[in-house]
């Protein structure tokens, strides 16, 4: 993964789709930054990354009028684009 310019291996990736059947704290992915130097910025990239709300309100597709997460880009039921 290659993000922002800096280098980084991310481990445990795919584990984070199995959130809620193993405590979240050891589904979260681990990056290793392959230069030392990147560190700060990985730091900032990653506060920006948490405090960004997940979920922050609902909204409803136009096609199914379906309820989704307001970070979703297609319905989960339908696939419509949301916005
Ligand atoms: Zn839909």
């Amino acid at each position: 993964m290659t993000q922002a310019g800096i280098d980084a291996r991310v481990f445990n990736e795919n584990l984070a789709g199995a959130s809620g059947q193993i405590p979240f704290i050891e589904t979260w992915p681990e990056i290793w930054l392959t230069d030392p130097a990147d560190e700060g910025r990985a730091r900032a990239l990653l506060r920006d990354y948490e405090t960004t709300p997940a979920d922050s309100g609902t909204v409803f597709c136009p096609k199914c009028k379906e309820a989704n997460p307001a970070n979703f880009e297609t319905c989960w039921k339908c696939g419509a684009v949301l916005r």
